[in-house]
């Protein structure tokens, strides 16, 4: 009873992200009242095993002792303070640990994924421009490509259903082939594949490098563009020609960074430290391990010199309300806690070995590619009829799983706190939703 009130309530008054509102008047939304662990609880006390980290950014299961204790004690100490002409110990402490992990010494704040992209377009092009550089004004991007969408952030993604209506308000950007491994040709490898995608980047910067501020890359899995996985050397290559062709490379791990790949961050699969492939990194999702707002861009020492000067229209003039929120930044620093306390990285190394090894079954369905990098599965789904996103995503519901296909791509990117029984549990639930929704 409580439940449907609810409901007609949120219809009321709440426009929902990514929905066509209309679709709710057969499809109900689902009202959560608590989470513990991979489980979220309705009002009726049915559960539902969160497949996908809530958007991507649970990294440690719902109501985690360890980062709710930091935000409660944060909490007490300073909530928030205005990060222009102040400062506070959890921003300067993150942004420390940041700068150890990656190799990128410099840490800039805002409070989501879209932002953080805007933020690194944006400084690329002023980098540029306060080198004398000004008609470096042009970004390139992967076909295939997500990187948020807010105006800027749009104008480098590739999704249409995301970014076909709103051509008309954004920039020109050029879209290169992506190293997509599903692309390969009969003979080929995933690695010759990437080289040949390489190839044709480094043709279209030996034209085209004098125009362009930065290349913007999402690492080793192209997420949001249905999981595309592809070979480290991509990166490698991009990262000499962006030197080679004085253009940046901008590491969108937003979806990607906080171990998701299986390492710490995914440009940790091309070199020893993240500094080492990009000028930039963004980042946001697990950074809080799901629990508050929060994204950072790093950068350089060379791209932070080329802002310092007297004049104040050479420095970084950007900014948003909340930025560095120091409960944000507790929990962050709570989460990279518990990376370095629980030895993750290796739990997660033979957690995927299991996964992998409890998969094999769903060969057996009509699928294709399925693949695996790190704590993220994935699959394509063939031959089946339209709808079967929204399909997949009713059955899952009724075994008690939170799955969001992607088109016909179904995947899986769990909280790394998921015990075996539960990942038995999520691939039952999976096989037997696609069976159904086929
Ligand atoms: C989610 C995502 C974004 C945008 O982040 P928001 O917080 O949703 O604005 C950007 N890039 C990638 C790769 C993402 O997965």
């Amino acid at each position: 009873m409580t439940n449907s009130r609810l409901l007609a309530r949120s219809l009321q008054s709440v426009w929902h992200p990514c929905t066509q509102m209309k679709q709710h008047e057969t499809f109900p939304l689902i009202p959560i009242e608590r989470g513990a662990g991979v489980w979220l609880y309705d009002a009726d006390g049915q559960r539902y095993l969160d497949g996908i980290s809530s958007w991507w950014v649970n990294l440690f299961g719902h109501n985690n002792p360890r980062i709710k204790d930091a935000i409660k004690s944060q909490l007490d100490q300073l909530e928030h303070v205005m990060l222009a002409g102040f400062t506070h110990e959890p921003v300067v402490a993150l942004s420390e640990k940041l700068s150890e992990l990656t190799g990128l010494g410099h840490a800039f704040y805002a409070s989501d994924g879209a932002s953080a992209t805007e933020i690194a377009l944006k400084m690329s092009f002023h980098y540029w421009r306060n080198q004398g550089q000004p008609n470096k004004t042009q970004f390139i991007s992967l076909k295939n490509s997500y990187h948020g969408e807010t105006l800027g952030a749009l104008s480098v993604t590739d999704v249409a259903i995301f970014k076909d209506t709103y051509a008309p308000l954004l920039m020109q950007s050029a879209q290169l082939p992506s190293p997509d491994f599903r692309l390969t040709e009969p003979g080929e490898t995933a690695e010759t594949y990437a080289l040949r995608c390489a190839a044709a980047l480094e043709d279209y910067l030996s034209r085209h490098h004098a125009r362009i501020a930065a290349f913007i890359i999402e690492p080793i899995v192209q997420c949001a563009g249905g999981m595309a996985m592809h070979h480290p050397v991509y990166l490698q290559r991009a990262r000499e020609l962006c030197t080679r062709y004085q253009v940046h490379l901008i590491a969108d791990e937003i979806a990607v960074g906080f171990g998701r790949t299986g390492t710490l961050f995914a440009c940790e699969q091309a070199a020893a430290k993240v500094s080492d492939i990009a000028d930039f990194i963004c980042l946001s999702k697990g950074i809080s391990g799901g629990y508050l707002p929060l994204s950072a861009v790093l950068t350089t020492d060379t791209v932070y010199q080329a802002f310092y000067d007297e004049r104040t229209v050479k420095g970084f003039l950007h900014s948003h309300s909340y930025t560095g929120n120091p409960l944000a930044c507790s929990a962050a620093l709570a989460t990279l806690g518990i990376f370095a306390d629980d030895a993750v990285l290796e739990k997660n190394r033979d957690l995927a070995d299991y996964i992998k090894t409890q998969a094999t079954p769903l060969a057996e369905l009509p699928i294709q590619h399925l693949r695996q990098q790190g704590m993220i599965l994935a699959m394509d789904v063939v031959d089946a009829k339209p709808g079967f996103a929204q399909r997949c995503y009713a059955e899952a519901l009724k075994q008690g799983l939170l799955l969001r296909p992607i088109g016909n791509t179904v995947y899986l990117m769990p909280p790394y706190s998921i015990s075996r029984e539960e990942v038995d549990f999520m691939l039952n639930a999976t096989h037997q939703a696609i069976r159904l929704a086929l």
